[in-house]
């Protein structure tokens, strides 16, 4: 690009104060940015599970091997020590976080925001007032097949219906693209509220559920079908569509910021995040939300949350980049955070995240 043409892209490009022309634009900033103290890490809290899934990235690598360690007061202690690093923000996760209720309420009582990953198997009991996400990968006959699950889906809307902690995460593979619409029909009918994943292959994962491109183009086609056809209880955006199911894997798109990818130790969260085992050890050098997820073909809804959402910069050099981006952070926070109303999407365009082709 030549010096001149470049610089008339820049004094083509609106000052932030622009952006922020239109009132709902302006209202949607003003209501995302006072959850930007947002400062997460995440924990094992147990090492067993009571289910066994095809692809689950848990049962990767050495983690798995962690000693649990079941002392509330050990976990208490933990709890109070990050609060006082600054995290703001807990993700509890597993293998199986249900099977140690105990748990999960000492980090509730010292750590009041957060949430918890789970196959809502059990049901987490209602002192625990964190966010709560139920993984699906499909109908019940894809449960079984998948996951080893009887009745999966059953269970979970019998544990999780009517409760506003829940959001039922429904995960794409490559075989389960067209059986979602009977499993959201379903969750619609009994009022829960559903967002989407894409399957993020653990490293060295070859098996069905790795997507191609044929498959991640139709995802993205259901995805945004569904999120038009049940805009209240679909917390997705057509960004987060284009966003999880680019050619490109979301470290390619934004650059992943989690410490595995992100050595510098700088700002952020290469500088806060920690992944904690269950032996409450951490380690700098595979630390980030889905480890022994091979980065290449990671497009997590729980990395992009992080990864996305923290690059506001990029998205500033036009209003339908950055309205694309609001939905993004909307999305992320009624997902993540109790109480946040997720508001009607501002942009419905399919744009190309920037400085990449849109595919
Ligand atoms: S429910 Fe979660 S932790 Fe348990 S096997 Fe399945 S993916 Fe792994
Ligand atoms: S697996 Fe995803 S979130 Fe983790 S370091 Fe790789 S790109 Fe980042």
């Amino acid at each position: 690009m030549s010096i001149n043409n470049k610089a008339s892209l820049e004094s083509a490009k609106p000052k932030f104060s622009e952006l922020l022309d239109q009132p709902e634009v302006k209202a949607r900033w003003e209501k995302v940015r006072k959850y930007f103290f947002l400062r997460e890490s995440t924990y094992d809290m147990s090492n067993r599970c009571n289910i066994r899934c095809d692809g689950c990235y848990y049962f990767e690598g050495e983690k798995q091997f962690a000693k649990e360690i079941g002392d509330a007061e050990a976990w208490r202690k933990l709890m109070r020590a990050e609060k006082s690093r600054g995290i703001t923000y807990v993700v509890l996760a597993g293998a199986e976080p249900s099977l140690v209720p105990e748990l999960l309420d000492v980090c509730y009582q010292e750590m009041p925001l957060g949430s918890i990953a789970t196959n809502g198997f059990k049901k987490i009991p209602e002192s625990v007032g964190y966010k709560i996400h139920i993984s699906v990968w499909g109908n019940d006959e894809t449960s079984l097949r998948v996951r080893k699950a009887k009745n999966l889906l059953k269970k979970q809307i019998e544990n999780y219906k009517n409760d506003p902690r829940a959001v039922f995460v429904y995960t794409f593979t490559r075989e389960n693209i067209d059986e979602v619409n009977d499993v959201a029909e379903e969750l619609v009918a009994h009022g829960c509220k559903l967002t989407f994943n894409v399957f993020s292959s653990p490293v060295g994962y070859t098996g069905n559920l790795r997507h191609d491109d044929e498959s991640f183009a139709r995802t993205r086609q259901m995805m945004i079908a569904l999120l038009n056809k049940y805009p209240r209880n679909i917390l997705f955006s057509v960004y987060n569509a284009v966003a999880h199911t680019h050619k490109k894997g979301l470290h390619d798109l934004y650059s992943c910021s989690y410490p595995r990818q992100n050595p510098s130790q700088d700002i952020g969260l290469g500088r806060s995040f920690r992944q904690y085992r269950t032996d409450l050890n951490w380690d700098r050098l595979v630390a980030c939300c889905v480890p022994d997820t091979d980065c290449a073909d990671c497009r997590h809804y729980a990395a992009g949350s992080a990864v996305v959402t923290a690059r506001l910069y990029r998205h500033v050099n036009n209003p339908t980049t950055f309205k694309s981006w609001l939905d993004y952070v909307d999305t992320y926070l009624a997902v993540w955070v109790m109480g946040y109303e997720k508001g009607e999407n501002l942009c419905a365009e399919i744009i190309s995240p920037p400085h990449v082709a849109i595919s």
